[in-house]
C-alpha cells in the first residue's frame, strides 16, 4: 500500500521500553513516573465510575473541569479565559496537538518546529499536507536562535510550535523569549502552538512562561497541557487546549470527529482534585527539583557529563568520555551491558548535531534512581 508516513517507524519510546523489559534494565527511557498520583485522585475516579458517570462526556469536556482549568489559568497566569468557549478537554496532549495542527494547517503550509522536538509534531503536520521546517536550538543550553526563526518565516508559514519546559532538554523560556515570539508573529497570520505539558515542573524558582501570560501571544495561541504529567498518571491520557474563541471553534471541529469526547470519569476526578487540592501542583516544582538534585548528585561520580536542567523531568548527559558510538548505538549498548535504558536525543531531530547526548528520565522513586546510578557508576 502507499504509505502516508514513509519516515515513521515505531516510536523510540516504545522501542527502548521493550528493550528495557527484554534486558531487565532500569527504565529511565520513556518518560513516565514509576509512582502513582494522589490517592484522592484515584478515589475520585472510582467514585465517578461508581456513581453513574460512565456515558459520553460533553464534547468539549465537563463544565466543572473546564471551570477549574479556567480558574487555575487566571490564578497562575493572570489570564481570564472563558471556560465554555476557550477551554477544551482532550485525550492527552497528543490529541490536542494533532487537533490544533489539523484545525489550522492547510496543504502546503509551513510549520516551524524547533529541534530537538517531541516526536508527535511532524507526523501530524505531514498527515494534513503541511511541511515541517526544522530550526535547531542552540547548544549547549538549547536556547532559541530567534533570528533563525525569523529568517525561516515565509508567506507560507502558518504555525510556530514551541515547547516550554522543553522535552528533552529541560530548557525553559524566559519572558524575553515570549516577547520575541510575539514580535515575530506581530502583523502576520502566523499562529502558535505552545506545548506546555510540563507547566508545573519548573525549577530554581523560575516562573513558567506560559503563552497565556502574554496578552498578545495568547490571542494567537493554542496552549496545550496534560494532566498525565501533573498528576503522575500518563496512562490516563487527559489533557486540554486553551485557545481564543475563534481558534477553539476550529479546534473543536476536529476534536469532535477525532474522539468526540474524552474519558469521562477521569474528568470528574481531575475536577475534584483541582478544586480540593490545588496544593498538589504548587508542590510539584519542589518535588521534582529534589529528584533532579538527587539524580545529579548520584551521577556526579560517573563518567557522564551533566547538562543543566531547569524544568520537565529529563536529564541530558554527554557520554563522550565513555564511547564514540552514535547515540542510538550507545543506548542499545547501555541497556544491554549496563542494564539502564535511556533515549537517544537524535530521535528528536531531523538532522542531529554532532554531539553525544542521551536523555534519562528522573521521574522515578529514589530507589530506582539509586539502582540506575549504581549501574552507571560501574562504566
Ligand atoms: N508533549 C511533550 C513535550 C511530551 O513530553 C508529551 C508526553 N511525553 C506529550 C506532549 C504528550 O502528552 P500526553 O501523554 O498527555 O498525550
Ligand atoms: N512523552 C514521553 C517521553 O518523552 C513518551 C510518551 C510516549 O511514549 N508516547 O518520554
Amino acid at each position: 500500500i502507499q504509505t502516508k508516513l514513509p519516515k515513521v517507524g515505531t516510536t523510540i519510546f516504545t522501542v527502548m521500553s521493550q528493550l528495557a523489559q527484554q534486558h531487565n534494565a532500569v527504565n529511565l527511557g520513556q518518560g513516565f513516573p514509576d509512582f502513582d498520583g494522589p490517592q484522592s485522585l484515584r478515589d475520585a475516579l472510582a467514585a465517578a465510575m461508581n456513581s453513574g458517570k460512565n456515558q459520553y462526556a460533553p464534547m468539549t469536556g465537563i463544565a466543572p473541569l473546564r471551570e477549574q482549568i479556567a480558574a487555575k489559568t487566571e490564578a497562575l497566569y493572570g489570564r481570564k479565559v472563558n471556560a465554555d468557549a476557550e477551554v477544551t478537554v482532550t485525550s492527552g496532549a497528543t490529541e490536542a496537538i494533532f487537533a490544533a495542527i489539523a484545525a489550522v494547517v492547510c496543504p502546503g503550509d509551513e510549520v516551524i518546529v524547533l529541534d530537538p522536538c517531541y516526536d508527535c509534531y511532524e507526523p501530524a503536520i505531514d498527515l494534513v499536507g503541511g511541511r515541517a521546517v526544522h530550526i535547531p536550538l542552540t547548544l549547549p543550553d538549547f536556547s532559541v536562535d530567534w533570528q533563525r526563526v525569523k529568517d525561516a518565516v515565509t508567506p507560507m508559514t502558518r504555525v510556530i510550535m514551541v515547547n516550554t519546559p522543553h522535552n528533552p532538554s529541560g530548557a525553559v523560556f524566559s519572558a524575553a523569549d515570549l516577547d520575541t515570539l510575539a514580535e515575530i508573529t506581530r502583523g502576520t497570520q502566523i499562529l502558535v502552538i505552545s506545548d506546555e505539558v510540563y507547566e508545573h515542573i519548573v525549577f530554581d524558582d523560575l516562573p513558567h512562561q506560559s503563552a497565556l501570560r502574554h496578552a498578545e501571544l495568547a490571542e494567537r495561541s493554542f496552549v496545550v497541557s496534560s494532566f498525565g504529567k501533573t498528576y503522575h498518571c500518563t496512562g490516563w491520557k487527559v489533557g486540554y487546549c486553551i485557545a481564543p474563541r475563534a481558534l477553539s471553534a476550529e479546534f473543536r471541529k476536529v476534536h469532535q470527529y477525532l474522539t468526540f469526547c474524552t474519558f469521562g470519569p477521569a474528568q470528574w476526578a481531575f475536577a475534584d482534585v483541582l478544586a480540593n487540592d490545588p496544593q498538589h501542583y504548587l508542590d510539584l516544582p519542589a518535588f521534582y527539583q529534589h529528584k533532579r538534585d538527587r539524580f545529579r548528585e548520584l551521577l556526579a561520580p560517573t563518567k557522564f557529563q551533566l547538562l543543566p536542567v531547569s524544568g520537565a523531568y529529563f536529564q541530558l548527559v554527554d557520554y563522550t568520555a565513555l564511547s564514540d558510538k552514535d547515540d542510538l548505538g550507545f543506548c542499545e549498548w547501555l541497556v544491554r551491558e549496563a542494564g539502564v535504558a535511556a533515549i537517544p536525543v537524535s530521535a528528536f531531530y531531523e538532522t542531529a548535531p554532532d554531539a553525544r547526548i542521551i536523555r534519562f528520565c528522573f521521574a522515578k522513586s529514589d530507589a530506582t534512581l539509586a539502582a540506575a546510578a549504581e549501574r552507571l557508576a560501574k562504566l
